[in-house]
């Protein structure tokens, strides 16, 4: 292997394993500290037209180096030609007499010119591969910054024990620092308590590549101890050779929240915040193939038109109110479903047909809504409202839970008739 060749397999395997270099060396001879012999690459290298300019330019090798290492230049010669010190390879920046800054290496040799010792220096630019350290540096530069100032929020993880986390991502998990996020031991402690084994599996699936870049809303606590939704990408990637997930976070809270109201919303009755018709039908359609036994329960206000025209619309509201939260309360502590059927008028679903109970829970709606007291402009008064219903085992079909309801509504009718301020229960086997 020759001289340049070693040079250039020992600078590879060093510093730049995936540059090639490809480069012209130039010998000095130095003795006694003057340069005796220089070719015409090294000229060049350091600026010159020729090595006769080099020469004529120069009283001593020094003139060549930086000032910062004339001491240690000198010494190295002295030691290398008294045989003290062993020859050695060094890089070194220099300024050529142009101004443009270059790095070398350089091997130094001992050798007999004109029969006294004196210092062959091999050397090989190597700006070139500093240009191109210092691009490759830039780059790494550049993406590190793309990645820190990212406005997502990004982490990296293996087995959830964080290995980086840039300040986009402190910031939505409100952490104090990323050190805060680093030394904790595993981001599970992020994840509510009933997720956990689900985020176990989703990272398990990750790491064998079953699931390739999933994205997912999830519930996190933060380091505030607040619960933020956020979306998540999570992927496969290498992390220091080995696996690891990397997540790209962003906070949804809000849109989370908004979809929420926006479902409330949809599902509830704006006065009484009880069910509306249509969420009583999906409460009933989710519960039709579990238990086949239901108890349903009508109900509606005596004599409201009356409460209207005597005491106003607005004492007229809080009635309706007042009887939905007694019925909600009642029925919602038996595994049931409340809702407003029509103007004063409220349905109700228990999942048992225990008459026993069903009975005593239908007396306290009644008897509750009749001891309340109602205010308008002083005066005081009572209002009482009818139950009518029905049970029926089966009820696996809709077909079948409309004529529990009709049934319901038979009774409804029959405790009106009889009086108002009653519970009316049908005859099981007349459904
Ligand atoms: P009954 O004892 O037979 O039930 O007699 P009633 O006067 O209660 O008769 P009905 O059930 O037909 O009356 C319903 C009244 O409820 C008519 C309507 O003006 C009133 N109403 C419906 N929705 C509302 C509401 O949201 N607020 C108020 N204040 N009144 C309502
Ligand atoms: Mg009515
Ligand atoms: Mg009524």
């Amino acid at each position: 292997m020759t001289l340049i060749n070693l040079i250039k397999s020992v600078l590879l395997k060093i510093s730049m394993p995936q540059i090639n270099i490809d480069s012209s060396y130039g010998v000095i001879i130095i003795q006694d500290m003057n340069a005796v012999h220089v070719d015409e690459i090294y000229a060049k290298i350091f600026g010159y037209e020729s090595p006769e300019s080099l020469l004529s330019h120069i009283d001593s090798f020094l003139d060549l180096l930086p000032v910062d290492i004339h001491k240690l230049a000198t010494q190295n010669y002295h030691d290398i030609v008294a045989g003290k010190m062993y020859p050695r390879g060094h890089t070194f920046t220099n300024i050529d007499r142009n101004g443009r800054e270059f790095t070398v290496f350089s091997v130094d040799h001992l050798i007999q010119w004109h029969g006294k010792p004196a210092l062959q220096v091999t050397v090989i630019d190597l700006s070139v591969l500093v240009e191109a350290n210092e691009r490759i540096r830039e780059q790494d530069l550049m993406f590190k910054r793309l990645i820190t100032d990212s406005g997502q929020g990004i982490m990296v993880h293996r087995n959830f024990k964080p290995l980086m986390i840039n300040d986009a991502c402190v910031k939505l998990l409100r952490a104090n620092s990323s050190e805060q996020v680093m030394g904790i031991d595993s981001v599970l402690k992020l994840i509510p308590h009933q997720y956990q084994v689900l985020a176990k599996q989703h990272y398990q699936e990750i790491i064998c590549g079953n699931t390739v870049g999933s994205t997912s809303v999830v519930e996190n606590i933060c380091f505030d101890g607040s619960t933020r939704f956020f979306n998540i990408y999570d992927n496969l990637i290498e992390w220091d050779g080995e696996p690891a997930v990397q997540v790209v976070i962003e906070d949804v809270t809000d849109k989370v929240q908004l979809e929420k109201e926006l479902a409330y919303k949809a599902t509830h009755d704006e006065l009484t915040d009880i069910f509306n018709r249509s969420a009583i039908y999906d409460w009933l359609d989710k519960h039709l193939g579990n238990s086949a036994d239901l108890t349903c329960f009508l109900l509606d206000i005596d004599d409201f038109k009356l409460v209207n025209d005597t005491y106003g619309h607005h004492s007229g509201d809080k009635v309706i109110k007042a009887l939905a939260d007694i019925i909600k309360a009642v029925i919602e502590d038996n595994q049931g479903a409340v809702g407003r059927w029509g103007g004063e008028e409220f349905i109700g679903f228990i999942p048992t047909l225990d008459m026993q109970l069903v009975l005593e829970l239908a007396e306290t709606i009644r008897a509750s809504f009749e001891r309340l007291e109602f205010k308008s402009e002083e005066r005081a008064f009572n209002v009482t409202v009818s139950i009518g219903i029905s049970e029926a085992k089966q009820c696996h079909d809709m077909k079948r839970i409309e004529s529990l309801i009709k049934a319901a509504d038979k009774c409804l009718y029959l405790a009106k008739s009889d009086g108002k301020n009653t519970v009316y229960i049908s005859d099981l086997a007349a459904i």
